[in-house]
């Protein structure tokens, strides 16, 4: 367990009874209960539940509306329900803040009882909005208000507000036993990372489908995939920065692999706002306060450009292959508020390559590559087989952007294929160049074709970016989409006798070349496989 912070569980339901529930909660690790009143609804079953012996401290709360609660009845029932709850002794009483100020004297007498007999009383604030007040003096009002636990909720439009929210907590955690998370799928690391923080405690459901606020992790994701047993106050946080990330499976992966090397590390989704001012914010702030210990990050769209600029203009170092792809995917501290940007999209490419028997004896040098699309992934497959002496053509449906990106890296582009097997009237003719006699053989033609646009990607996963009768047998067809894993480009190009390679190959070479450089270990291949595996078959 990270210093002191224990895992609360939330119970929301009357059925089934509170106590098997408790009792499974248990089993899974919980430390605390907290009975949602509003939530459950059935007074008397809470009122019997708190009767019996209780293997668990418990937390009891009537949460109001207006702070994210359930409860629509009248305030003075609530305010006698606090105070009836108070008196049945549970270990923790939580009210509002804004309640407790104008509290009347029976939950006043009440709450001073339950604290005469070891209880403690939590004073809690929830703006289910934003961050609308100031962390450091909100504490301090509470705090003096008589807290025994000062409990602040956030709503976090990105991650970059979570973050500020744990640098508050670890300034003043210990002055007074403190809950500081944010709500929302942003806050999530605010709630993975509680411990690292020493805060009092940290809320997770029982099931997926049981928390009591947005944005709430599993009890068996905290646990198990964001190693919360195994996490303590110097473990390095590591994480992948995007707009979105939820769909990511870069934590599945990467803890596999922290886990297996026995890095004392963890890595969690941090969505930052898409513009480039949110990724600059999002820096400023690990900048201001290295106390958050963000070791490493893995940059995804929208922000792969974003991050060669930031570093440009702070004049830190990049890789020349993360400057030729003009995209940076692997952020490494090197020194407080000094960063080195890679590029390990490259790797990936080169990795899944490597994996290919057909390629074995004579290699990559020499070979006709097509490269479907124009966007990061397709100049990361432009450099990595430019660089391995291969004969690269681009082909991309805005053929502008085709045009763009072979002006720079020096490779050929072609007319993109159109649906139904015609060809897009725009390509080399229409942009100024001779358009070949052919082109509908060009990309048949080629010896290894590999798919960068984002066709075929779940939900839309029927869709492929060429028609079939352009895989020839014999050729290599590599989809950099990995969900799904077996796209419908794979299945075609399986069935007309082509060696297909699917992305889950770049994706691990990408994550593994990340571990390598950041851990200084070789990175847990077949683990990171089993993981990438798992999390896709769900
Ligand atoms: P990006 O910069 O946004 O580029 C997207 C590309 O897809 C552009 O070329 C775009 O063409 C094309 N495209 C999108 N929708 C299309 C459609 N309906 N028809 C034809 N072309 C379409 O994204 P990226 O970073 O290069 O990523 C592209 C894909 O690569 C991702 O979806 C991901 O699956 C894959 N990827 C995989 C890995 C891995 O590790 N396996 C790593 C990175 C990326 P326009 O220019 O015409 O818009």
């Amino acid at each position: 367990m990270p210093g002191k912070t224990l895992i609360a569980v939330p119970l929301v339901e009357a059925s089934p009874p509170l106590a098997e529930q408790a009792a499974s909660a248990l089993r899974a690790g919980a430390q605390v209960i907290e009975l949602r009143v509003d939530r459950i609804g059935d007074l008397g079953a809470v009122e019997q539940f708190l009767r019996r012996e209780r293997r668990l401290p418990v937390i009891a709360t009537v949460r109001a509306a207006s702070e994210g609660g359930s409860w629509t009845g009248p305030e003075n029932d609530r305010l006698a329900f606090l105070a009836r709850l108070a008196r049945r002794r549970p270990d923790y009483l939580d009210v509002e803040y804004a309640t407790w100020v104008s509290a009347p004297p029976e939950l006043r007498t009440a709450a001073a009882e339950l604290r005469g007999t070891g209880g403690r009383l939590i004073l809690s604030h929830h703006d289910t909005v934003g961050a609308r007040a100031d962390f450091a003096s909100l504490h301090a009002r509470i705090a003096a208000a008589g807290a025994d636990v000062v409990k602040i909720v956030f709503t976090a439009g990105d991650a970059t507000d979570g973050l500020r929210l744990l640098t508050g907590l670890a300034q003043v955690g210990a002055q007074r036993p403190t809950i500081a998370l944010a709500m929302g799928s942003p806050g999530l690391a605010t709630r993975v990372l509680a411990g690292r923080f020493a805060a009092h405690l940290t809320f997770a459901a029982l099931s997926p489908d049981a928390g009591s606020a947005p944005g709430q992790p599993s009890l068996a994701e905290l646990r198990v995939l964001y190693r919360w047993d195994e996490s303590g106050p110097e473990t390095a946080v590591y994480g992948v920065v995007g707009w979105p990330v939820g769909h990511s499976l870069g934590p599945q992966v990467h803890n596999a692999a922290l886990r297996a090397t026995g890095q004392d590390a963890v890595y969690v989704p941090l969505p930052v706002r898409p513009d480039e001012a949110g990724f600059e914010n999002f820096m400023q702030v690990l900048a201001d306060h290295p106390e958050l210990g963000v070791a490493g990050l893995s940059i995804t769209l929208p922000h792969k450009e974003h991050a060669l600029r930031w570093l440009e203009r702070a004049g830190m170092p990049v890789t020349d292959v993360a400057r030729r792809c003009r995209a940076v995917n692997t952020l490494t501290r090197t020194a407080a508020g000094r960063w080195a940007g890679d590029n390990t999209d490259v790797d990936g490419i080169v990795a899944a390559l490597a994996g290919v028997s057909a390629l074995a004896g004579s290699g990559l040098g020499g070979r006709r590559v097509a490269v479907l699309g124009a966007g990061g992934a397709a100049r990361a497959a432009v450099v990595a087989l430019q660089e391995r002496g291969c004969d690269v053509t681009v082909y991309n449906r805005t053929a502008e952007r085709a045009a763009r990106l072979a002006h720079e890296l020096r490779c050929a582009f072609g007319p993109w294929p159109a649906r139904g097997g015609g060809w897009d009237a725009r390509g080399p003719a229409a942009l100024g160049q001779s358009a070949p006699a052919a082109v509908g053989a060009e990309i048949a033609r080629a010896d290894i074709l590999i798919n960068c646009t984002s066709v075929g990607l779940w939900p839309a996963e029927n869709d492929a970016p060429v028609p079939d009768d352009l895989l020839r047998p014999g050729a290599i067809v590599f989809d950099t989409v990995y969900n799904p894993p077996e796209t419908r480009l794979l299945r075609a190009a399986r069935a007309r006798g082509c060696t297909v390679i699917p992305g889950a190959a770049m994706f691990i070479g990408q994550a593994a070349a990340q571990i390598e450089r950041w851990h200084g270990v070789p990175a847990p291949r077949p683990i990171m496989e089993a993981a990438l595996a798992a999390a896709l078959s769900h």
